[in-house]
């Protein structure tokens, strides 16, 4: 795998002058901005000195906005129109959502799901856009003038939706997107992982809501993701949970609704209290309290810490490491202040994992410090980041098969060219489906775009040359672009896949992509089959009506004739038996039925024998084609004059 050091353009060149640019971490549950002053990176606070803006926005009727601990404040009265979590909702549509698992009211939209709020209906962008404008502001006015740019994190497995719908987001608040930076690539950044030392590092990073791990590998001064893993259902919040399921029985009340969300506020307090110090004083609002040792908390949340070490090893084993080979181990995220977490990843690791710098600042502190890189403020002497691309990306072929160009796990930014031909004489233009996913068939991956290539000058079946470039930036999104290499015609998208592929789903498509695998290979030889068949009736129709006359007895005419209906009655029986096959199971994933593989080899074969056949059939008529072909090149040349 290439490994490229990029060249930004339009870097600043005068190097005295220093240019303000942030790194943003923009959360699930907090927000946080910072830059490097003098060379070191720190968060910049608020008016009242807070680092973390809670990421919840709350609409007001008259269309104002309420953002961070404001609307949180708001959150219990109004709970509509206070939204939390929107990174949850960001690049998605609403069908990629679990039902009901978002307490707001939702509505489809174009490509994504809306909110419906008092001030009307408002999209995970337009939430995300209000956060990081305060942000923004925030940073303005503690630097004293507008910013050059931010680097904004996101998740390791964000999808090119996800990223994209980040980067509008970004655009809305009048931030200047430098370049999206993976979270855990961010953490190990600012622990300055990336100045000299080789090595790979993992990156357990528990939030709010989402606890994600990461494997990265840094080696000639690049930082490369082996592997991500996580459980979008898992984090801090759990603990809170916990927490009040251990104390409701005890105080003999049942709660829900403001109750329940003023014992959950106060669990959290807490649980915060209980990484610094032995005991707490759980306070119930009707009255009474209640002590919780730091003891009684691990036990009753010892079960949430072993579900994180699932993912811990699932990410290991994807990228083919041990945990003994791993070099060092960065925490991200507030919940990993909890000791008993620290604990349980030395336990795994067998060594302590580094802790100096505050886990819930760490992600923003790297994104600042490449910020500062990109802004042009370091000169040359820091590393530009590269990430990788989380699903294969390819092209649809002949037979509804998927060409992969750019594969799963490439560096980025990549650029990956492959030629591509016509299928049928005199073709003009051709169609291009853009395709991610790990299957072989285009119908068992994701759909990203299609466009056309015109203007095709028209030629023999397989003359004209087709190069189809797939190019991904550093940001982690594809521009498509064919030419054909002729008469030099061309075509262009940008890939901006409608927003929505979760996690879940990026999961799916891997784990159905390599249960299949067997059954995919035996989809694509039928599939290759049947591509080879249609195009000798093709070829042989052409041929036919074009020479058949001249060259062939009635008698001839007819045994072709017969063996090309022995293909075409085959292809048939084929198509009928797939269609038939869809018709049975019409709500059934194509990557769920393992066990009603159809005898694919079987129609393989018997396909094969009728093609052979009607070549067999028509071999007689191509030689008496090519002596016609070669006696009409030969009309009006002697003999000698023919070099042989
Ligand atoms: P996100 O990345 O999801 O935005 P954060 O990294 O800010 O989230 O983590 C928020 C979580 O960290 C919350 O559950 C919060 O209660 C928890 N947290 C913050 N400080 C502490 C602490 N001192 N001890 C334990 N948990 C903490
Ligand atoms: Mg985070």
């Amino acid at each position: 795998m290439a490994l490229l050091q990029i060249a930004e353009p339009g870097r600043a060149t005068a190097p005295h002058q220093h240019r303000l640019a942030v790194g943003i971490d923009l959360g699930t549950t907090n927000s946080l901005v910072a830059t490097v002053q003098s060379g070191q990176p720190r968060v910049l606070p608020d008016g009242q000195g807070r680092m973390l803006l809670p990421s919840v926005v709350h609409y007001a009727a008259d269309g104002s906005t309420a953002v961070g601990q404001d609307a949180q404040a708001l959150a219990a009265a109004h709970p509509l129109d206070t939204i939390a979590s929107a990174k949850r909702l960001i690049g998605r549509r609403r069908a990629d959502l679990p039902p009901g698992s978002v307490a707001l009211r939702l509505e489809d939209m174009p490509g994504m799901v809306g909110i419906r709020t008092q001030a009307g209906l408002k999209t995970p962008v337009d939430v995300g856009a209000e956060v990081l404008r305060r942000l923004r502001e925030r940073a303005e006015a503690a630097l004293g003038g507008p910013l050059v740019g931010a680097v904004i994190t996101v998740p390791a497995y964000f999808d090119d939706a996800q990223r994209q719908a980040t980067k509008d987001a970004a655009q809305q608040a009048g931030l200047n997107v430098l370049r999206l930076l993976n979270e855990p690539t961010a953490a190990a950044v600012a622990y300055g992982l990336d100045q000299g030392s080789e090595g790979v590092y993992v990156v357990y990073d528990l939030g709010g809501g989402t606890f994600d791990v990461s494997v990265l590998r840094l080696a000639r001064g690049v930082f490369e993701v082996l592997a991500t893993a996580g459980d979008a259902m898992l984090g801090g919040d759990d603990f809170d949970r916990a927490i009040v399921d251990w104390w409701l029985p005890q105080t003999g009340r049942d709660a829900g609704g403001a109750e329940l969300a003023a014992l959950l506020r106060e669990a959290r307090i807490a649980k915060e209290r209980l990484s610094s110090q032995g005991t707490v004083e759980l306070r119930h609002p009707a009255g009474g309290s209640l002590l919780l040792t730091r003891a009684v908390f691990e036990a009753v949340t010892a079960g949430l810490i072993a579900r994180t070490l699932v993912p811990v090893r699932k990410a290991l084993r994807d990228a083919g490491i041990r945990a003994d080979e791993v070099d060092g181990i960065v925490l991200v995220g507030g919940a990993t202040r909890m000791p008993q977490v620290r604990a349980a990843v030395e336990r795994h690791f067998g060594r302590a994992p580094y802790t100096g710098i505050d886990p819930d600042q760490a992600v923003a502190l790297g994104a600042a410090i490449q910020a500062d890189q990109l802004a042009g403020n370091r000169g040359a002497d820091g590393l530009l980041l590269l990430d990788v691309c989380p699903l294969s990306l390819g092209l649809e072929t002949m037979g509804g098969l998927v060409e992969k160009i750019i594969p799963r796990n490439a560096t980025l930014p990549t650029a990956r060219a492959q030629d591509f031909t016509t299928f049928k004489d005199g073709q003009t233009a051709m169609s291009l489906h853009v395709v991610q996913g790990e299957r072989e068939l285009v119908a068992e991956c994701r759909s990203l775009a299609r466009f056309t290539l015109h203007g095709i000058p028209p030629m023999t079946a397989g003359a004209a040359r087709i190069r189809v470039t797939f190019q991904v930036d550093a940001d982690g999104l594809l521009g498509v672009s064919a030419v054909e290499q002729i008469s030099g015609v061309h075509a262009h998208i940008e890939v901006k896949p409608s927003y929505g592929l979760s996690n879940e789903h990026v999961v799916d498509m891997l784990r159905s992509a390599i249960g299949a695998a067997e059954s995919d290979a035996h989809a694509r030889m039928a599939r290759e089959a049947q591509v080879d068949a249609r195009r000798l009736l093709d070829a042989t129709q052409a041929a036919l009506h074009q020479d058949g006359d001249a060259l062939l007895s009635p008698p001839e005419q007819q045994a072709i004739v017969a063996a090309m209906q022995a293909v075409s009655d085959q292809l048939e029986a084929v198509l009928t038996d797939a269609q038939a096959r869809a018709g049975e199971q019409p709500d059934q994933q194509p990557d769920q039925q393992p066990n009603g593989q159809p005898d694919l080899l079987a129609q393989r074969d018997a396909l094969r024998a009728a093609t052979e056949a009607l070549n067999r059939a028509t071999a007689t008529f191509a030689m008496r084609r090519m002596d016609a072909g070669i006696r009409a090149a030969l009309t009006g040349r002697r003999v000698e004059q023919v070099a042989v």
